[in-house]
This record gives C-alpha cells, sequence and structure tokens, in this order.
C-alpha cells in the first residue's frame, strides 16, 4: 500500500485511515536499523525520507522567522493571539528592530525571512510595503516571506511588488463545519481559499496547511485538506500539532499528537516529492526530538525564531511554545549538531522549491 501511494502520488480515504490508526509507534519505528522493514510505520518513514532526499539530498534549509506583532483582529478560538484574550501582552516591533533581526539572522547564515504577525491594522499596506523594501534593499540575496492573514488581493499584489516572493496562510481545514468550528462567523473558508488562490496567481511561492489534531478534526477532514492541496499544489504545506492555550476557548480540549503530525509529513511527502515541508515549532514543542523525527518523517525545512527575547516570549500561539535553545537563532551550532547526528546538513541556501 505504501508503495502503491508513492508511485501513485495519491492516497485514499481508506489508505489514510489505515496509516492513521495502525497501532503502532512512531518513535520506534524510527529507531529502528535502516534495513529493518518489520514494521509499516518504519517503512512509511523510509519510504517519505528516500523521496525527501532524492528531491532535496541530505539537506535541511533553515527560515529565520520574525515574529513582528501579537495584535490581531481576528478571534479565532484556537490561537492565543486572538483579539479577545485579554491576558495577552500586545507589542509590535518598528522596522529598525525587524531590519535588527534581519542583521543577525544574516550573519547566522539565513537567507529566508519570515515575518509572521497578528492581523494588525497598525501595519498598513504602506507600512508593510516600506519594511518589506527595506529588507529587499538590503539583501537583494535573500527570500522574503509575508504570513499576515487575509488581504485583499491588491494588497497582496502591492507587497509582491516592493519584493516579496513567499507567503504562508495556512487554509487550517477545508471542510467548511469543521472551518466553523473553529473560527467566528466573519471569517469563512471560501475566503481563506481564495486568498491562497490570489496569492498563486501573482507568483508568490505559496504555503498552505493544517492543525493535526485540531478540535472536530476527523480522517475524513484530514483527506478533504489532503485533496485541497492536491489542488491548489502549493510550494510549502505547514503541518503541527494543535497545542491549547489556556486563555483560548479551547484551552480544556486535547492536544494534536506526535504521533499523527509525524504520520502526516510522511504521507505529505509520498505524495508530494518537491513540496518544502517544515518540522515545525509545534512539533518541537510537544516533544524534545520533535524537530529531528519530523526531518526523519520527511519534512525538510526548519524555522528558528530571530526576534528578540521578549517578543518570542509574547507571541504566545499556544502554551509552552518554544522560544528559547534551539528555537532561537542563537541555537543555530546547536540545531546544525542535532541534524548531523541524524545525519543531515543544515544549510545556508534559500532553498526554493525544485
Ligand atoms: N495571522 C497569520 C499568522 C497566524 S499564526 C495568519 O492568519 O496566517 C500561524 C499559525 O499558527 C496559524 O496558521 C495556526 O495554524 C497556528 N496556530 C495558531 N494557534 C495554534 C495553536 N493553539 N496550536 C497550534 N498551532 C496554532
Amino acid at each position: 500500500m505504501i508503495d502503491e501511494i508513492r508511485e501513485k502520488r495519491n492516497i485514499t480515504q481508506e489508505q489514510l485511515e489505515t496509516l492513521l490508526t495502525i497501532e503502532d509507534d512512531s518513535v520506534l519505528a524510527l529507531q529502528l536499523a535502516e534495513n529493518d522493514s518489520q514494521s509499516a510505520l518504519h517503512y512509511l518513514y523510509q519510504q517519505a525520507r528516500e523521496v525527501a532526499d532524492a528531491v532535496y539530498g541530505k539537506r535541511v534549509f533553515k527560515r529565520g522567522l520574525i515574529e513582528f506583532t501579537n495584535y490581531c483582529k481576528n478571534d479565532c478560538y484556537y490561537c492565543g493571539i486572538r483579539r479577545s484574550n485579554k491576558c495577552a501582552k500586545r507589542y509590535r516591533l518598528d522596522k529598525e528592530t525587524i531590519l535588527d533581526c534581519c542583521a543577525k539572522g544574516h550573519e547566522l547564515g539565513f537567507r529566508t525571512f519570515v515575518l509572521q504577525g497578528g492581523e494588525d491594522g497598525h501595519f498598513t499596506d504602506e507600512r508593510i510595503c516600506e519594511i518589506v523594501a527595506s529588507i529587499r534593499e538590503q539583501y537583494p540575496d535573500c527570500a522574503i516571506t509575508l504570513s499576515i492573514g487575509e488581504k485583499s488581493k491588491e494588497s497582496y499584489q502591492k507587497y509582491f511588488d516592493a519584493g516579496a516572493n513567499r507567503y504562508l496562510l495556512r487554509h487550517e481545514t477545508a471542510n467548511d463545519t469543521h472551518y466553523r468550528k473553529l473560527h467566528p462567523e466573519e471569517l469563512t473558508l471560501t475566503n481563506r481559499k481564495q486568498c491562497l488562490w490570489d496569492l498563486k496567481e501573482i507568483g508568490y511561492q505559496v504555503g498552505c496547511g493544517f492543525m493535526v489534531g485540531s478540535p472536530g478534526q476527523t480522517i475524513e477532514t484530514i483527506y478533504e485538506d489532503l485533496e485541497f492541496i492536491k489542488e491548489l499544489k502549493p510550494h510549502m504545506v505547514g503541518i503541527g500539532p494543535f497545542i491549547p492555550q489556556n486563555e483560548t476557548p479551547f484551552a480544556k480540549e486535547h492536544a494534536g499528537t506526535l504521533e499523527q503530525t509525524l504520520r502526516l509529513l510522511a504521507i505529505i511527502r509520498l505524495i508530494h516529492p518537491h513540496v518544502l515541508l517544515p518540522a515545525t515549532t509545534a512539533l518541537g514543542t510537544i516533544h524534545e526530538n520533535g524537530r529531528e523525527l519530523g526531518i526523519l518523517a520527511g519534512a525538510n525545512v526548519v524555522m528558528p525564531n530571530l526576534s528578540p527575547k521578549d517578543a518570542r516570549e509574547k507571541y504566545t500561539l499556544y502554551d509552552n511554545k518554544l522560544h528559547s535553545g534551539d528555537e532561537a537563532a542563537e541555537g543555530d551550532a546547536n540545531l546544525r549538531k542535532r541534524l548531523e547526528k541524524i545525519g543531515y546538513e543544515l544549510v545556508t541556501d534559500r532553498g526554493d522549491f525544485s
């Protein structure tokens, strides 16, 4: 079955269900020797890695994440920086601070900067364009990625013209009913998807994605996510476990698991050999070796944090979010060592979709 998924670059809902419900332990499966194929999951991960290695080699790309504002006009039920969270300590970085983050990152070998934030009205199109244009001017060889939510096509076009090349906008779920469970009424799946199509049409390299184990997620909704990804053909797919945040309506919900996330990373890799697949911060948060395990399951991107320390502490999308150690850019050398231990090289390369 795994060979068939790899060959056809396609999965049926039944196959998805089988792979997500097989009773086996991924961490153990990933520790088995290369030639021990007793375990189905071991074989799944081995195949996923083989597919990734054939396209990208034993290389992991790094993106420097700059969380530049946690003000947000939206009220997504899962997110710790939603507008109704009165406990969130709000902050914004000004242009100079953002440029300092880039300078620090560039020195550490980062060639992609990801500007992520809530939907913050303070950052008008004009301000965003000014920031993007400054980074573009100072770092002509770097990729600039934006992740600032839903905007009009005109706005996306302006950012692109100012020098942005990539945009991350997780679709969160491709199922309407599930989307309604995760978001207040003013947000619609139709608009979210339209944004992604607009971004593609403008010429951005686009990333979509979803949380694993978010409240209301089922095999069926995941299957719809995979179908949507096939239709959109994004350059990147960001998936990580849902982790409850104490001040949100989902505070008491269960977190998504390492197990399901690793399986889905591998499945997405088999279906999309070329896609850029990050081992996310959330994955690193639920397990101490989450990121390495993600790479061994077929991921090929890491996104360490370049934000100043006090900003990192306030960008609390979920509880216990990593914000020091390897997640800090200062941990670059450490991260490099950890990846070397599992046979991968952390490279200074924009890591464009190939
Ligand atoms: N405002 C931007 C950035 C959102 S934060 C946007 O709308 O795209 C980036 C991602 O973090 C979100 O897309 C979501 O998938 C993830 N996220 C938010 N809350 C989370 C939580 N509680 N657990 C895990 N991931 C979460």
